[in-house]
């Protein structure tokens, strides 16, 4: 579903030099597949996040998503990031409708579309509530609801829970693994938490540093880490 071929960037400094960020990045990502980049903070993991997006322009090489070059916009293809990005002067189920305004679907439509996945991160009852009156992991799944609304084939994920406390993050981990048994997607997700990567990740790509490069891909075998603590735990994580 995502093809990355010998991709290259650097940023410019103030100094007037131009200094490596990503180095010759290949990698690609298979339909219904979620990978985890994982990396310290710095190697790069949002520059190329955004890169395959199409929100950040490559000096060289090449991404390939769903046949397509990457570019903006591109409806296959969603963006969840850290920080919700919710209309505060908006109710939860205007944002997430707002969000379909492009999709070519009618405003019943995108009501409906609105509701079902509102009801699929378990929000159907805070639909009339602004954001400033939800928890932040209430608000990272009105987002997450937003981007899977859409109903993309692939969504990239720039470390969605890194904002979240550990109950809450491990809640909504688990949300998006029941989720994606659902839906199917193809996931990209960023983060530095290596539990997370483990945890959530069919492979792993680790990256290191100045400038970014792949150093490592990791296979995530059937049983999930955690599991070995889930009887104690379980009851914690609603
Ligand atoms: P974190 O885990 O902290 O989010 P990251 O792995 O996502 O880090 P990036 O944000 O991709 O790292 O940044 C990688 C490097 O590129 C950093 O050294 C950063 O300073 C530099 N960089 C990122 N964006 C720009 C920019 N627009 N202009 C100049 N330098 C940039
Ligand atoms: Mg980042």
């Amino acid at each position: 579903a995502v093809r990355v071929l010998d991709l290259c960037k650097s940023f410019g400094s103030d100094r007037g030099d131009s200094e490596p960020v990503l180095s010759d990045i290949s990698f690609s990502v298979e339909k219904g597949e979620l990978v985890s980049l994982l990396g310290q903070s710095g190697c790069g993991k949002s520059t190329l996040l955004n890169m395959i997006g199409g929100f950040e322009k490559q000096d060289s090489g090449q991404i390939v998503m769903a046949g397509q070059p990457a570019a903006r916009p591109n409806r296959k293809c969603v963006m969840l990031f850290q920080h919700y990005g919710l209309l505060p002067w908006r109710t939860v189920l205007k944002n997430v409708e707002l969000g379909l305004e492009d999709s070519g679907l009618d405003a019943s439509r995108r009501r409906q579309r609105a509701r079902d996945y509102l009801r699929l991160v378990g929000l159907d009852d805070k639909q009339d509530h602004f954001p400033r009156e939800l928890s932040g992991g209430m608000q990272q799944r009105v987002a997450l609801a937003r981007a899977l609304a859409l109903e993309p084939e692939i969504i990239l994920m720039d470390e969605p829970f890194a904002a979240l406390d550990t109950f809450t993050r491990y809640y909504l981990q688990d949300e998006l693994l029941r989720i994606r048994k659902q839906t199917k997607m193809t996931i990209i997700l960023v983060t530095h938490d290596i539990d997370e990567a483990v945890y959530l990740s069919d492979r792993i790509l680790i990256m290191s540093a100045n400038p970014g490069r792949l150093d490592k891909e990791i296979r995530i075998q059937a049983a999930r880490p955690r599991d070995r603590g889930d009887g104690e735990f379980q009851h914690y994580r609603k």
